[in-house]
């Protein structure tokens, strides 16, 4: 009998990359756990690429989604959309946006396409500043402004994008310097490129690069780039698309990290709001969002199903104050396994925020990427019963652990556990 993996591969394009020598047919899923088809229980420690916000199954999600399938399932764009509405009305509020208005997508990635829409509509250039390995999506705008090359399968594009230092520095000329001096340098080559450029419409930037690695810029970055860009009349677009929602523990947004820097002109989010559902969007002040002189819709943005879900699993985040427990269980994880990796040679890094964790690995000795080794820890943890998620800017050599935020202090030293002995095991 034809496997399902090849019946996947007969179909589905090659770039669409699947995990895993012998990849998972997940069936279903409960609190931090999911089971694949042959009835094996794994602990979930990457949600679905940090799709399950919340976790797993949490009744009043499905409820919600299932009393509105009862009653409708369509897309309510030319009529009005009570969940809708009442959405946009707790993220407008959320965050931190004077005059907000809110624009629902179906992805990431169409929301950082509505993102540059706007920027280049209101600055009337399609000059965009972005991050170098940074990551914005797959459609022909996004990955021309996605400075991780292994995610960006084309060099044209509609837009003009300059490339800035700043998200990381593992390697290279940057790697010694100290969070100050790091933050003055890239102050400094930021503004060395506007002095050679016109004017740009917007810098836009992951608070943490999320399929980078799990990287973060010294706090206050952003601020200090928002000096030089508002100087210039350029946009600040911050991509919460990982780091929203308290992911991050010690903030509900990323861009509070650098928080002297104000709320941004544009935010985008996606991924965990729905919990699964597709949920994306936009947030700007009024003046950016209505810069548009002509109609523009998505059929499937905002529909009544997926509000449900994003409004249900918004209350029982904030109910639970899951960004509390992202501070506590992450901080007590990234101590673990920073422990875990000073006695583990291939360990080069481990840094985190939250429940959003990345261990860099290196060949021992050198400071050279390992993606085999992240691979192998990837199959020895799902082996015993452990799903992670893996990325990087200089190849795939960081494993990504971003479980779903009720994560419990038991399961965060179970899941620590069983990397310890992957990572021993090398
Ligand atoms: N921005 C960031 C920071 C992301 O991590 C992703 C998805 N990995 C996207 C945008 C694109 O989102 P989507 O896959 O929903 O289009």
């Amino acid at each position: 009998m034809t496997s399902l993996h090849d019946r996947h591969k007969a179909v589905i394009p090659d770039w669409v990359a699947l995990y895993y020598n012998d990849p998972i047919e997940i069936t279903h899923g409960e609190g931090r756990h999911v089971w694949d088809a042959e009835g094996r229980r794994y602990l979930d420690f990457f949600g679905g690429i940090l799709t399950t916000m919340t976790a797993h199954a949490v009744p009043e999600v499905t409820k919600a989604v299932a009393e509105q399938a009862g009653r409708i399932i369509h897309s309510s764009t030319l009529y009005l959309n009570r969940p809708m509405v009442e959405l946009a009305e707790r993220i407008a509020t959320l965050s931190g946006i004077p005059d907000a208005r809110v624009f629902f997508t179906t992805s990431g990635t169409e929301a950082n396409d509505t993102a540059l829409l706007l920027a280049t509509t209101y600055r009337r250039s399609n000059q965009i500043l972005a991050m170098r390995n940074s990551y914005h999506g797959r459609s022909f705008s996004t990955v021309g402004i996605t400075g991780n090359r292994a995610w960006s399968p084309t060099s044209l594009s509609p837009l003009q994008t300059l490339y800035v230092h700043g998200g990381v520095r593992t390697r290279g000329p940057y790697a010694q310097y100290s969070d100050e001096r790091f933050v003055d340098a890239c102050v400094a080559d930021l503004e060395d490129l506007l002095g050679h450029t016109r004017d740009a419409a917007a810098l836009i930037a992951e608070p943490v690069q999320g399929v980078g690695g799990f990287t973060s810029p010294p706090d206050g970055l952003y601020a200090a780039f928002r000096r030089v860009l508002d100087r210039h009349g350029i946009l600040w677009i911050t991509d919460e698309v990982q780091t929203g929602w308290g992911r991050t523990g010690d903030h509900f947004w990323g861009w509070q990290a650098h928080d002297q820097a104000g709320p941004p002109d544009i935010l985008t989010f996606a991924k965990g709001i729905g919990n699964g559902m597709s949920v994306g969007g936009v947030v700007a002040r009024a003046e950016i969002m209505n810069c548009l002189d002509a109609n523009s819709i998505s059929t499937f943005g905002g529909s009544p199903i997926t509000m449900a879900a994003g409004l249900a699993n918004l209350g029982y985040l904030l109910e639970h104050d899951l960004q509390g427990n992202a501070r506590r269980v992450g901080g007590l994880l990234l101590e673990r396994l920073r422990a875990v990796g000073a006695g583990v040679e291939a360990v080069r890094e481990v840094r985190g925020r939250g429940l959003m964790i990345g261990v860099e690995l290196t060949v021992p000795g050198t400071d050279q990427a390992d993606p085999a080794a992240a691979a192998a820890v990837l199959e020895a943890a799902r082996e015993n019963g452990l799903l992670i998620g893996k990325g990087g800017g200089h190849n795939t050599s960081s494993l990504r652990i971003a479980p779903p935020l009720s994560l419990t202090v038991a399961e965060a030293e179970e899941g620590a556990a069983i990397l310890e002995q992957a990572l021993r095991d090398l």
